[in-house]
């Protein structure tokens, strides 16, 4: 039982409390720091290593840039200059393979894939370079709004601590506390996949091209970390996956191989294989007078075309102009969720739109996915116009 004295040696008061030490929670603190604001960075000790890689498109890439963090990123990440979409189901429709190259929009790259353990150490690492931003390990358990301002109270282990903070954003994941307590509602739907992700070494070059295969149980994909090393997220059924993760390295290599149809050559497994139940979350609302949420406390989706970090992103570019233009006298809130409720609305049901024409037996939609593909791999202006939205809805 702790006394009433020690608790209140831990009182803390800031301005601004960023709860959640993922990708997104990380970059949020760093980012809203450069006002000179104090900062509260609440997040428990990761027990998990996370062994995914992330694509920054442009604009994550430019954010890191404004940051003066890319020139430290950039030595760990790799290109990537063609996005292949091969159709590998055995439908009886089927969509022609189509290449997608980041120089027929003058870019040398659509953007870069990083190893989420290095971007993660290289972000941690900087946070300590920050004399505004104050750690703070453990789980927020409770939030409450008294006289306008946030009181959370963190506990780890037997330790409690209490904060005040004039502002609260929720970097929390897909369980968010923040939302939670805030009584946010959320759309949620489910899909009958898991993502296996794992590293691996190749004797074929793969010349920097990210290569989808749709198969009937969702993308396998194929990101390029140098010529001869790559990731693999592979969708596949639950159960599925269960399986996969049973099997010894050598027996899950040469399955890999067959399913690439060796075009990579021989596979050397170089991570131990993880899994990711997916699913799909939108917030109902994205924020409210002294509180907002960001990243996968707002938004979940299936790991299909490099959106769900990159959204993340641009919900701190968001919060961050907000939190600059408007007092804590305004709504600041529910300026960024009107701020934000396009963007993350329509990428939501972009990606669920696609996931599901790609698990759909239904030949309409087969029909419609397919020449959908084939338009966009013939009609130039067209093609510019996807790659454009992909990377980025401001150009
Ligand atoms: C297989 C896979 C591949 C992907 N690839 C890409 C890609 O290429 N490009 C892309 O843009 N996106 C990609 N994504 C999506 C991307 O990984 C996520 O959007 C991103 O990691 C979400 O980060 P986050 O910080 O919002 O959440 P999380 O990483 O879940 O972090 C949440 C944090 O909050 C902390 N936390 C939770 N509860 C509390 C609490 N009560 N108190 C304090 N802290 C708390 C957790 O400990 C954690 O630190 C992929 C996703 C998957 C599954």
């Amino acid at each position: 039982m702790i006394s009433e004295e020690i608790m209140s040696k831990n009182d803390i008061t800031t301005d601004i409390c960023v709860i959640g030490g993922g990708l997104v929670g990380l970059s949020a603190a760093l980012k809203l720091a450069q006002s000179g604001a104090s900062i509260t960075l609440c997040a428990p000790k990761e027990t998990i290593k996370d062994e995914r890689t992330t694509a920054f498109l442009m604009q994550t890439v430019s954010f890191f840039e404004e940051l003066g963090l890319w020139a430290k990123l950039e030595t760990k990440a790799f290109p990537l200059k063609t996005m292949r979409i091969v159709d590998g189901t055995q439908r009886l429709i089927r969509a022609p393979q189509t290449d997608f190259k980041a120089s027929e929009i003058e870019l040398d790259a659509f953007g870069f894939n990083l190893k989420n353990l290095d971007t993660l150490q290289t972000l941690n690492a900087e946070i300590e370079n920050y004399k505004n931003i104050e750690r703070i390990e453990g789980l927020i358990e409770n939030i409450q709004t008294i006289d306008n301002q946030e009181q959370l109270t963190l506990k780890n282990g037997s330790r409690t601590t209490n904060i005040k903070a004039g502002f609260v954003v929720g970097a929390d994941g897909r369980n968010s506390i923040v939302r939670h307590s805030k009584n946010v509602s959320v759309r949620e739907w489910k899909y009958p996949q898991t993502a296996l992700v794992v590293d691996f070494e190749h004797t074929r070059s793969s010349e920097f091209t990210s290569t989808e295969f749709h198969t009937e149980t969702g993308p396998f994909t194929i990101v390029p970390h140098s010529n001869n090393k790559a990731g693999l997220v592979w969708m596949e059924k639950p159960e599925k996956v269960e399986e996969l993760l049973l099997l010894s390295k050598e027996v899950m290599e040469k399955k890999l191989e067959d399913k690439m149809q060796s075009f990579l050559g021989k596979i050397t497994l170089k991570s131990k294989p993880q899994s990711f139940p997916l699913k799909g979350l939108v917030a109902n609302s994205f924020g409210e007078q002294n509180w907002a949420i960001i990243g996968e406390a707002a938004h979940v989706f299936p790991p299909i075309g490099a959106q769900g970090f990159n959204l993340g992103i641009r919900d701190i570019e968001a919060l961050s102009e907000v939190l600059a233009r408007f007092t804590n006298q305004e709504n600041r809130g529910s300026q960024y969720d009107n701020a934000r409720t396009h963007d993350i609305n329509s990428r939501t049901y972009g990606v669920d739109l696609l996931n599901r024409s790609l698990l759909s037996d239904f030949l309409p939609i087969q029909m419609l996915r397919g020449l959908g593909l084939q338009i966009l791999g013939s009609v130039k202006p067209l093609r510019r116009y996807a790659m454009k939205m992909g990377i980025s809805p401001n150009l």
